[in-house]
């Protein structure tokens, strides 16, 4: 079209405002938004929304039309669509890759608990990582996008729809691909709706943020969150160059400013952290670490008044090029007896779906080899 043309579809008109996602809200909030609803019908409509996944054209039971066909007028109900269902043949793990309307690959976990039918969805919340952090298979993507909340909501709710009969989803980890405390705002909104008993209903005590660690992003979230969800930090080392080497936010976040609000936070809420500990053989399991983690503990407990939790994590390799080798099973004996002896809970996490690349560290990984 030339200069002097005059336009053939008529003016451009600037992009209406995105409807906001119905997943994503809280009774009170939908009451807040739509004139005529109230408390009672608003929580018909969350539960209606978290188990078909849509706002259906029919009126429902218990709800006024008038209201509820002006609350459809208002929100949406988006998905991400299912690409790839990977169960691992080693144990029941099970890794999920979902579209997001753009395109973007989101993954996600199902992990078995030892009760039977009994579950924990880990979810992501970024496409990438922007955290850097050695060890870990999503760094090797970069930070590509945040997720909006209901792209994390709709990961537990996809997985939950899709457990074996008499199953359910028992807890939430923050533990896919991605820094929680980086897209704060999506994670306390999807933290409020996980925990919503008219929406997905699961206990607090059985949500779990897995962060590397950013002092505001923290100190946000420990005063934001219901008081029993947990947080587990990404120690590394706990001597502070090596852990520098592992996670490079150390050098703005250390970790001691972030002991320092875990510590201030579990005195209030006597809900200890986890302290999660990757065993890198050669790397941070040497008995100086052993030493410098004791002390780190000691530190916590002082201020603290209780003991935080360690969770010793098997590495899983990254392929053939990873600098990095699992330690050998008698150097994790050894940290579980000589910290566990002083007291501290000590537990081996089991990182399944490595054959699937669903363990700890190996999410985005497929992404990343493009
Ligand atoms: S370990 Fe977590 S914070 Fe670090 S790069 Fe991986 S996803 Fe990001």
């Amino acid at each position: 079209m030339g200069r002097g043309d005059p336009p053939r579809h008529g003016p451009v008109l600037p992009p209406l405002p995105a409807m906001e996602s119905a997943s994503a809200l809280l009774p009170h909030e939908l009451v807040h938004r739509v004139p005529g609803l109230d408390v009672a019908e608003a929580r018909r409509v969350v539960s209606l929304v978290h188990r078909l996944g849509e706002l259906p054209a029919v009126t429902p039971a218990g709800v006024r039309r008038a209201p509820y066909q002006a609350l459809r007028r208002l929100v949406s109900t988006p998905h991400l669509t299912l690409v790839e269902e990977r169960p691992s043949a080693i144990d029941p793990f099970v890794k999920y890759a979902f579209a997001a309307p753009d395109g973007a690959i989101v993954e996600a976990v199902r992990i078995p608990l030892e009760r039977p039918g009994r579950f924990v969805a880990c979810v992501s919340c970024q496409v990438g990582c922007g955290m850097g952090c050695a060890f870990c298979g999503t760094a090797r993507l970069g930070h590509r996008r945040q997720l909006a909340s209901w792209e994390i909501i709709d990961q537990v709710r996809q997985l939950r729809g899709r457990l074996p009969a008499g199953s359910r989803i028992h807890g939430v980890v923050f533990q896919g691909m991605g820094e929680p405390l980086a897209n704060l705002a999506a994670v306390l909104t999807t933290i409020r709706v996980l925990c919503e008993p008219a929406a997905l209903a699961i206990d607090a005590c059985n949500v779990t943020v897995s962060t590397a660690g950013l002092v505001p992003g923290l100190a946000e979230l420990l005063s934001s969150i219901p008081r029993r969800v947990r947080i587990a930090l990404s120690i590394g080392s706990a001597i502070p160059a090596r852990r520098l080497a592992l996670i490079p936010s150390e050098r703005q976040h250390p970790l001691a400013g972030l002991l320092a609000l875990l510590a201030a936070h579990a005195r209030r809420t006597r809900v200890a952290p986890v302290l999660s500990y990757t065993l890198l053989g050669g790397v941070n399991d040497t008995d100086e670490d052993i030493a410098a983690l004791t002390a780190l503990i000691d530190g916590f407990l002082a201020a603290a008044g209780l003991q935080p939790r360690l969770s010793l994590i098997t590495y899983n390799r990254l392929g053939v090029d990873d600098p990095f080798v699992p330690a050998p099973p008698e150097r994790l004996d050894a940290f579980r007896e000589r910290i566990g002896g002083r007291g501290t809970p000590v537990v081996r996490r089991y990182s399944g779906g490595g054959d699937v690349e669903a363990a700890c560290g190996q999410l985005g990984l497929s992404l990343a080899r493009g």
